[in-house]
């Protein structure tokens, strides 16, 4: 396996921080599967399995879906041919618990984390991005309408489906959804600082800036 590949990455940062939009661009430029919690768990809904009907009251309030849940389904895709290029982490882990069977499963593979990238945005830029999202249901795309605007209003570039806001994107489920960040999972920095593995990254500006500066931390390596 070449060692340039099979880099493993976790990109922390709070709703509305452009995780999800830089994790999908760096999967492209790196040709490693970008594994998102939010999205597999959002699918799980969508085939209202038993998982998704578990997990949907929890995300409609912006609260966290319990750790064996998502360390089950991490391990699943882990366990996957995919994996073996390498892979980013995008909304996960949230938690202590989550960081330590992440911990775990890398271990038992002999595998290492490259770096955790922390797309740092203050809080009022957050809110302000999360109330110009809309994404597609269909193919989850995801779109602003300030700096991502889709080609036609309202419709998806990639597949043509009707884009909608998510309902945790409603401001009183958005302060919940800071407020779990700030106290479950931004302790994480700690955790991965002394572990040697943070990189902080200015998230302000446009998208291209922002996958810049992960870029420079990724050849500076
Ligand atoms: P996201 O798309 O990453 O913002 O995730 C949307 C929602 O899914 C979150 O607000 C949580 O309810 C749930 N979720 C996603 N990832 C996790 C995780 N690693 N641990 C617990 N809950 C999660």
């Amino acid at each position: 396996m070449d060692d340039q590949r099979a880099v493993r990455l976790v990109l922390l940062g709070a709703p509305g921080s452009g995780k999800g939009t830089q994790g999908e661009t760096l999967s492209s430029r790196l040709g490693v599967p970008r594994f998102s919690t939010g999205d597999i768990l959002r699918e799980e809904v969508r085939l209202d399995s038993e998982l998704g009907r578990k997990a949907q009251a929890l995300m409609g309030q912006g609260r966290l879906v319990p750790d064996d849940l998502i360390l089950a389904m991490v391990a699943e895709r882990m366990e996957g041919s995919e994996a073996a290029l390498g892979f980013i982490l995008d909304g996960f882990p949230r938690t202590q618990a989550q960081a330590e069977g992440l911990e775990r499963m890398l271990a038992e593979r002999n595998w290492g984390l490259d770096g955790v990238l922390e797309i740092r945005v203050p809080e009022e830029a957050v809110v302000r991005r999360l109330a110009g999202r809309w994404v597609c249901p269909d193919c989850d795309g995801v779109y602003h309408e300030d700096s991502r605007p889709s080609r036609r209003a309202g419709v998806c570039d990639r597949c043509g489906g009707r884009l909608v806001q998510r309902g945790d994107d409603r401001p009183e489920v958005v302060r919940n959804r800071l407020r779990v960040y700030q106290e479950e999972t931004a302790p994480l920095r700690e955790y991965y600082r002394v572990r040697g593995l943070l990189r902080p990254v200015d998230g302000q500006g446009s998208p291209e800036e922002v996958l810049e500066r992960l870029m420079a931390f990724l050849d500076s390596r």
